[in-house]
């Protein structure tokens, strides 16, 4: 265990047999060990800052039906809403005002959002906001619709992989989606010059530890910009309903080892670890994470945009949201900055 770790520091790199071990072996030397190194080499390259994004929810509806998710087309007791571009912009404005420097919009596949809709709304937040990063996070589209998109702006785009294993994949989805798809949609967009963010939820049902080797494996082949990994937590109105959440534990435990596979990636510290415990974006932080995602959604949509179940900061105003996490950073030693937050490529 001790010299995989040493490995993996200095290589950045192992095989998935040997990843697999390093999970199913975990103990808390190996979590320490693992910690301390991923701190160490993202103090190097990030020091203490820790850069924000305005996640923007822009819409409920969804076309597609992942078994997993609460915005799924099936689940007939989900609120559905969309922003109208006017409100998606007015968020942007308040992000800004707020020190934001990045927004984030995210959203179910929803039909409303044509290449023109959504492509215009991104026009308009880099006229007003030329400093800020504009990221998508919109699912599956087309090639032609990444190719607009950047053109009109998009700077980066959110796309998890959810896993890197297709029999997995099959078990988290319905028949129509597939893993191939969503795998050509990622190279698509690292074609288009976007930075691309893939990821995948820590605990998912089906999950084996050979699975998460496969997604370790990916993330250090791919090498995205970005990585988002948080754990599962069931949505009471999906099939996945009775399945539990995924750990604190083992999510940080990932964390460490993302960050020394890919030690310039941007890895937030997501709002479902801050959902499983009341300390879980400070924790991942202190695992390596170096991003945090606040909520600069319209208070009155907030709790419609479930994922899963018990979401945090669905309450609070867009201004409470960034006091609180600043306060939170400050607590651990860190310190939220106002800038886009690119990757850094030079190591
Ligand atoms: N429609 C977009 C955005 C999806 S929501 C897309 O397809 O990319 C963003 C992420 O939330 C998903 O990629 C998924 O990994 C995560 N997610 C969905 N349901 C979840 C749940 N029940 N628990 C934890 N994370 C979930």
């Amino acid at each position: 265990m001790y010299s995989l770790i040493q490995k993996l520091a200095t290589t950045h790199s192992l095989m998935v047999d040997e990843y697999e071990f390093l999970v199913a072996n975990r103990n808390d030397d190996s979590a320490k060990l693992l910690r301390n190194y991923a701190v160490k080499v993202r103090r190097e390259i990030y020091g203490q800052d820790v850069f924000v994004r305005g996640l923007i929810e822009i819409s409920s509806f969804c076309r597609n039906d992942c078994l997993y998710c609460g915005l799924r087309r099936s689940n007939s007791h989900c609120e559905r809403y969309r922003l109208t571009p006017d409100e998606i912009i007015a968020c942007s404005d308040e992000g800004y005002e707020l020190g934001f420097r990045t927004f984030v919009l995210q959203g179910g596949e929803d039909s409303y959002f044509t290449d023109d809709v959504l492509g215009g709304i991104v026009r308009a937040i880099k006229a007003r906001h030329s400093d800020c990063a504009v990221t998508l996070s919109m699912g599956e589209r087309s090639r032609e619709s990444y190719e607009f998109l950047r053109v009109c702006g998009a700077d980066r785009y959110l796309l998890r992989h959810e896993t890197a294993s297709p029999e997995h994949y099959a078990k988290l989805h319905p028949p129509e989606m597939s893993y191939d798809n969503r795998m050509k949609c990622l190279h698509e967009l690292r074609e288009l010059g976007y930075a691309v963010g893939c990821g995948f939820m820590v605990g998912s049902p089906y999950q084996t530890v050979k699975d998460i080797a496969r997604d370790l494996k990916f993330i250090e082949e791919f090498r995205p910009e970005m990585c988002g990994i948080g754990p599962f937590i069931p949505h009471k109105d999906t099939p996945f309903h009775d399945y539990p959440s995924g750990t604190l534990e083992l999510t940080c435990y990932l964390l460490s080892v993302i960050r020394l596979i890919y030690p310039p990636v941007l890895l937030p510290a997501t709002t479902a670890l801050g959902t499983i415990n009341p300390v879980g974006r400070e924790m991942g932080i202190m695992s390596g994470a170096n991003v945090v995602m606040p909520n600069l959604s319209p208070v009155g949509v907030r709790k419609k945009y479930a994922l899963y179940d018990n979401k945090i900061c669905t309450g609070e105003e867009s201004a409470q949201c960034r006091e609180c996490l600043n306060n939170r950073m400050r607590k651990i030693g860190y310190e939220i900055v106002t800038s886009r937050g690119d990757m850094k490529r030079a190591v």
